[in-house]
């Protein structure tokens, strides 16, 4: 068994009941095994044992009031993963299928998605099985104000830097930053996404969203391609998926679909983003009730529909494992030519062998979707210089944060034998800067 099979072995019996952080080891891991082999220092220095352990993993008990007066209790989770490159970052997810094993996936993700971003950003990852969906804006505030009461124990601008996530947004970021400065009585940067009026930077919002769109347009220039009259897919109709759906319409794609996790609307002439942004981002409503403006789109039950909709390029944007196997056939028998990953690993393993098998360029979400975190290390440079940049700059550092990105992870991948393989690029590219300063920093 080689070194990398041992450290997976060791990692999975010591973490049971984590299916989603086992996946994601297994996906890092292996694309590992020529790096490891080329640099034996790695394994002397034990360099795989100490990145699969979490430096610190915090877990607390949220308990907030209800509207009736009834008292709730909620988990909350802080997982402080590696600061070997800088202060932990990363999002927190408010939703009810949060747990630990979710929470160390999408931290052990971060890691080498924000070394990616050539930003001294160390990974990490929180949040709470709380859920959102329902719940008054005063219900929100008391869950927010709860969560940091403890979390503000654990974090700071220079050693632990939380931002939104599923279920996280502006208002979210807004009550959680009001409560860490009334109790550390500390104004600092210690959270990304925050308003404009207190820290906040221009493009946050759009980052990801945009940043995907950027890296997939490098990628797919490389074959020939654009997104000049091409038909996306969208899944989600979040944060990601908006602004991904705003620049790909930008550069001319014709965008017909998203969905929420009940379902999805296809609207063949080109969704209509106002609407949608109208929906989401201000009544807080359904995507189904696009209809009611646009009745000759149509909606179907179901998220995983979505998939069988011919489309050129598909920007999964929702949650993890949301595009199977049958998903990825589908979208090959489409003539589908790209897949970028807008959300945390929402292709099964099973889709991603379809998509490399069948030579769609694929990006992995950590690379794909670091343009979020990029941004939110623009918006700490900001706080600390305690100045603003215009949107055009930051915009102008997204889109070279996410060219490079691009061509780091496919030089990295034809150097290791596997040109092509994104995945495997974007973990060899991301892993090496971190594993060289754990090397400089000793045991
Ligand atoms: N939640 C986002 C991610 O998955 C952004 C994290 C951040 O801005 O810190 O990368």
């Amino acid at each position: 068994m080689s070194y990398v099979q041992q450290v997976m072995e060791q990692a999975i019996k010591r973490s049971p009941n984590e299916p989603e952080f086992h996946q994601a080891l297994k996906e890092v891991l292996e694309s590992l095994e020529p790096v490891i082999a080329k640099h034996p220092e790695y394994e002397k220095a034990g360099i795989l044992e100490r990145l699969v352990e979490p430096e610190r993993v915090i877990m607390f008990r949220v308990p907030w009031v209800d509207d009736k007066g009834n008292v709730q209790v909620n988990r909350g989770f802080r997982v402080q993963f590696n600061s070997a490159i800088g202060p932990y970052k990363g999002g927190l997810r408010l939703h009810p299928s949060v747990n630990l094993g979710i929470i160390k996936f999408l931290g052990f993700e971060q890691i080498f998605k924000n070394s990616l971003t050539g930003l001294p950003i160390g990974g990490g990852k929180g949040g709470s099985d709380f859920d959102p969906k329902g719940k008054s804006d005063n219900e929100i505030m008391k869950f927010c104000q709860s969560f940091m009461t403890e979390l503000c124990k654990h974090i700071g601008a220079d050693t632990d830097v939380p931002a939104g996530d599923i279920g996280v947004g502006g208002r979210e970021i807004g009550y959680m930053f009001g409560q860490y400065k009334r109790v550390r009585n500390l104004f600092e940067g210690v959270l990304t996404g925050k308003g404009l009026t207190y820290g906040g930077s221009l493009v946050r919002t759009e980052a990801t969203g945009y940043g995907l769109v950027y890296l997939m347009d490098e990628a797919i220039k490389d074959i020939g391609k654009s997104f000049k009259g091409a038909t996306v897919v969208i899944s989600g109709s979040g944060n990601v998926s908006i602004y991904a759906a705003e620049k790909a319409m930008q550069l001319g794609a014709n965008v017909v679909a998203l969905s929420d996790s009940n379902g999805y609307i296809y609207d063949k002439n080109g969704i209509d983003l106002k609407t949608v942004k109208q929906l989401k981002e201000i009544e807080r409503r359904r995507i189904k009730d696009y209809l009611e403006f646009h009745p000759k789109a149509e909606y179907k039950e179901g998220f995983e529909g979505i998939w069988t909709i011919p489309c050129d390029i598909a920007l999964p944007c929702a949650t993890q494992n949301e595009l199977n196997e049958e998903s990825a056939k589908a979208l090959v028998a489409n003539k589908c030519f790209a897949v970028g990953e807008g959300a945390n690993m929402p292709s099964t393993p099973e889709a991603v062998k379809v998509f490399h098998a069948n030579k769609i360029i694929f990006a992995p979400g950590k690379a794909a979707n670091a343009g979020g975190v990029a941004t939110s290390a623009l918006e700490m440079s900001q706080n600390s210089m305690r100045y603003s940049w215009t949107f055009e700059e930051v915009d102008a550092k997204l889109k070279d944060i996410m060219v490079n990105i691009y061509r780091n992870a496919s030089s990295a991948a034809k150097e290791y034998g596997c040109e092509g393989n994104l995945v495997v690029g974007a973990n060899i590219a991301g892993f090496l800067k971190v594993a060289n300063t754990m090397l400089a920093h000793g045991v």
